[in-house]
């Protein structure tokens, strides 16, 4: 794991860093440290400037760090531009709120009795390079408000927009050690688990890296947030408008290139003669996507984020056409420089097929045809994730009472799985644990105190124990 910036559009290596030494690692937990001593003091109208000044830089400068994601991991420049103002919605909207989160709650159970929130200390984040900003946002903006302080690793290969994402606390005037990027590799990501001055862990990425930080933060006794992997299923009824469907089935599958963890990556149409007509809609609007480089605003289909991303897609393809699976779009390599995979559909999956379980990373559509909302719903479900899911219907009570029946921790109806600052994001089953965003992310790195304060002498509280 080497930190470097590489054109995913052409392949050029841009930049290499060096990775931060173990002295260098363990002055700055302690100047986090000592940041947080200070920070946890601060009122919350005071963080609340301090934060609303980081989302005012980043708007300020939001051209050039959408450059950065584009450069680094191929997004369209378009997205980028939406990843920058999302990123900067998400930091206000907890600076806005925080006061009102952290009001202390009386127990009208137990007069004498409040809980009120506290922060832990230093919160350690290691995150993805798919939203390079969006994920940060999602950590940085709560944490900081309700009291924490933030350090993070970022992934190897974006580690221009990670240090961009940091300067923006130092040109915001924040103190030094309120946010830290750090250069980490693997042993020290686990070393910094073991420190007894980190007080949380959170990751967003692989089941792989999830099982192995999560499991290290366990045996710390540290709480842990795990945002994980996804296999969205996009159930399609029988009465969904059929072109407005369309459109939301290609975008939710196809956006970021297709690297979303909540993108709508298995297509599940009930009714033969729809289905038939449904997936001869995707090819053609799939088959129309035009791939190029990401920083023309033409181009509709950019490069995957790595050459090792690239070749594992390709391997899955290859590996799911082997075991039965039809390629009815794509399925190769775009013969040009940079890491490009086709816009590929794949059809006639059955169960026992390897992709049949496993999440695919990039341009490429897991297709079915079922008979029956009941089937529908049974292969939704037939996953090891629980990210998102969505139901696609003209009949909004059928299309909650579907929701309720998708095993995962975000369901849509008439929309594939989104995020925005006020709705809560995580999974269940493979997809991980814990929540960010809205008032659960806010309180997942918390010390819940009471206070009971009674009168002297008086009993203790609550129901009368005897004796
Ligand atoms: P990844 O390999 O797990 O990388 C994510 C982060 O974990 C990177 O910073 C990576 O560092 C680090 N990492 C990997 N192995 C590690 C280890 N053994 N010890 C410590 N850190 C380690 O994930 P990815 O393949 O790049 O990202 C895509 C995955 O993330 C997909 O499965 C996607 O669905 C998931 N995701 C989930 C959410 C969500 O909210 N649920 C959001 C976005 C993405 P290096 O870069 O240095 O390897």
């Amino acid at each position: 794991m080497a930190y470097q910036t590489i054109n995913p559009s052409t392949g050029e290596v841009i930049k290499r860093f060096t990775e931060i030494s173990d002295a260098d690692l363990d002055a700055t937990v302690a100047e986090a440290q000592a940041a947080f001593e200070t920070w946890r003091q601060q009122p919350v109208k005071h963080r609340a400037k301090v934060l609303n000044a980081v989302a005012a830089k980043l708007r300020e400068n939001a051209e050039e760090y959408a450059r950065y994601l584009t450069l680094e991991m191929g997004k369209l420049i378009a997205e980028a531009r939406g990843e920058v103002a999302l990123s900067a919605a998400i930091i206000d909207y907890y600076a806005a709120r925080a006061e009102a989160y952290l009001k202390p709650q009386p127990l009208p159970e137990a007069p004498g009795s409040i809980v009120e929130a506290r922060p832990l200390g230093i919160i350690f984040g290691v995150e993805p390079w798919n939203f390079p900003y969006y994920q940060l946002a999602r950590v940085a903006g709560p944490q900081l408000m309700v009291g924490n302080v933030v350090m993070i690793k970022h992934a190897s290969n974006v580690p221009q927009s990670a240090l961009a994402f940091a300067q923006l606390f130092e040109d915001a005037g924040a103190p030094k050690g309120l946010y830290t990027n750090l250069f980490a590799n693997f042993e020290q990501v686990a070393r910094l688990i073991d420190d007894p001055r980190i007080r949380g862990v959170t990751l967003t990425g692989s089941e792989r890296a999830g099982a192995i930080v999560a499991e290290r933060a366990g045996r710390n006794l540290k709480k842990s947030v795990m945002e994980l992997g996804g296999s969205d299923p996009l159930i399609v009824l029988e009465d969904a408008p059929f072109e407005p469907t369309l459109d939301n089935a290609l975008w939710g599958r196809m956006n970021n290139t297709g690297q979303s963890c909540v993108a709508a990556k298995r297509i599940i149409v009930v009714g033969k003669n729809r289905g038939a007509a449904f997936l001869e809609g995707l090819k053609a609007r799939m088959g129309a996507l035009k791939t190029g480089d990401p920083f023309d605003p033409d181009t509709t289909l950019g490069p995957v984020c790595s050459e090792q991303a690239m070749h594992r897609l390709l391997e899955q393809i290859e590996a799911a056409s082997n075991g039965g699976a039809e390629v009815v779009l794509g399925g190769g390599r775009v013969k040009r420089p940079g890491f490009y995979v086709e816009a590929t559909i794949l059809t006639s999956i059955s169960r026992d097929n390897p992709i049949f379980r496993q999440e695919l990373f990039g341009p490429v559509m897991s297709f079915y045809v079922v008979d029956s909302e009941e089937e529908a719903i049974a292969l939704a479900n037939a996953t090891p994730y629980g990210l998102g899911g969505s139901v696609f219907t003209a009949d909004l009570t059928r299309g909650r009472r579907l929701a309720a029946r998708i095993e995962s921790g975000m369901v849509f109806v008439n929309h594939p799985t989104w995020t925005a600052p006020e709705l809560p994001f995580g999974g269940v089953k493979r997809s991980g644990y814990g929540r960010e965003l809205s008032e659960l992310g806010f309180g997942e790195f918390v010390n819940r105190r009471l206070i009971n304060v009674s009168p002297v002498g008086a009993p203790p509280p609550g129901v009368n124990q005897g004796g």
